[in-house]
């Protein structure tokens, strides 16, 4: 079971919402910084040491990676616009993990200039990125292992084995085998097999798997990898009814397949590594809206200022996340389909769900929205992307990124009368 309850009064809520319009998205910074702590603690056994890259995707915004920074996480990449993001936030260096699949050269190029460890998705990539960068490789490399049919999937990212990303076994040895030859010293090995997963046993398996084959490297290539990466996807409780997974429990299973399989071969220390998003900000973060309309025909409505542009998961995953009515907490419930306004049917952040009933014109507040929200935010129907707003406590608050206008929304198209006729909100 997970408290649903809101981190921040009603009354601090309506001093946020008078400086700053609906729908927004509010991250709570006290949580985000005591998660990032103890997530580090509970690895804090790791004898090469241990680091989160955060998976930038998931809250690409600078302010955030700078706190994150701060924490001691560095930054995962996987385009040009993430890279150029944590080279603003100072992660550069090894710091960045750059793990990118269907790569342009100018984007490995890029990686490298900044220090990045390169994590190459396909055995291909070798030679491409060795062209790429003028006929050398990188000192230090990483590849990501699909592990295909020897592991189940789940339904984010679907199974191994239809998944897009990494290299099959055999070519795993192939590739160390090349790199080896080509001069490159220094490895580690990735894996990313699930995404939202809530069940510790899963990232166990994951983690011997790799420890594995950092044994069997050693013995066929005599590789002595220096990390391994187990990948993001540590999921969070959306539901009330689902439970966190519990760090300090996880860490500790990891702890023993360690010392089982690594120790014993003689290749401690060796560094872990993930690179979670969803896990690090997902929980911190709140959409924060209002109601606009309540509509009865067939179903009973209620309609939000915010819409799928602002949070897509639930219209394009089914995703639950819960709503909570401030308010209205506590008084009469009532089920609804809550919607945005776009002209699409799946624009619905909930379908017959009971919450508190709320009025015309009341705070509707949306939560996990702290990763994979703002992000995925798109214009479809010309709909502008929301806010973004860091609260620190009481009535502390900062604007860290502004509300689009129509002056963003048309500023490339060259056409007379649309970089002026900048409507009031
Ligand atoms: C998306 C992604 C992550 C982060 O996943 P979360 O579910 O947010 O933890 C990490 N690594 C790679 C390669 C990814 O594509």
């Amino acid at each position: 079971m997970t408290d649903k309850s809101l981190p921040f009064t009603q009354a601090q809520l309506e001093t946020i919402v008078a400086a700053v319009p609906t729908p927004f998205h509010l991250y709570d910074e006290a949580a985000m910084r005591r998660n990032a702590r103890e997530f580090y603690s509970a690895f804090s056994w790791v004898p090469g040491g241990f680091k989160n890259y955060f998976a930038v995707k998931a809250l690409p915004n600078p302010h955030i990676l700078n706190l994150l920074r701060e924490e001691g996480l560095g930054g995962d990449c996987s385009s040009m616009a993430e890279l150029l993001l944590c080279k603003a936030t100072g992660i550069t260096g090894e710091n960045i993990m750059f793990t990118s699949n269907d790569t342009p050269a100018n984007e490995f190029r890029a990686a490298c200039e900044l220090g990045a460890i390169i994590n190459l998705d396909d055995i291909r990539h070798l030679p491409f990125l060795e062209q790429a960068l003028g006929g050398r490789l990188p000192s230090v490399l990483c590849f990501r292992f699909n592990p295909g049919l020897l592991k189940a999937g789940n339904a984010i990212i679907g199974k191994p084995e239809e998944a897009k990303y990494g290299f099959t076994r055999l070519q795993l040895f192939e590739g160390y085998r090349l790199a080896r030859d080509r001069g490159v010293k220094r490895f580690g090995l990735h894996t990313m097999v699930a995404s939202n997963e809530l069940s510790p046993a899963y990232f166990l398996e994951t983690a011997q798997m790799l420890f594995d084959l950092a044994v069997e490297l050693h013995r066929e290539l005599g590789i002595h990898l220096e990390f391994v990466n187990l990948g993001g996807g540590i999921g969070i409780p959306y539901r009330p009814d689902q439970t966190v997974v519990d760090l300090v429990n996880l860490s500790a299973s990891i702890r023993g397949a360690y010392e089982r399989t690594i120790r014993p071969a003689g290749l401690d220390p060796l560094r872990i590594t993930m690179e979670c998003g969803r896990m690090i900000t997902g929980p911190y973060g709140y959409l924060v809206s209002r109601v606009l309309h309540k509509k009865a025909t067939y179903k009973d409505y209620v309609g939000l200022d915010a819409c799928m542009a602002n949070l897509m998961r639930p219209g394009m995953y089914g995703s639950y996340h819960h709503i909570t009515v401030p308010a209205r907490e506590g008084g009469p419930r009532k089920t609804y389909d809550v919607t945005g306004s776009l002209c699409e049917n799946n624009d619905k952040f909930a379908i017959d769900r009971e919450i508190a009933d709320p009025a015309v014109g009341d705070l509707v507040v949306i939560h996990d929205t702290g990763a994979h929200g703002h992000a995925m935010g798109f214009n479809y129907n010309g709909k502008l992307r929301s806010a973004e707003v860091l609260w620190s406590g009481g009535t502390q608050f900062r604007i860290i990124r502004r509300a689009e206008n129509y002056a963003d929304h048309f500023a490339t198209l060259d056409y007379p009368g649309l970089q002026t006729s900048v409507c009031a909100p």
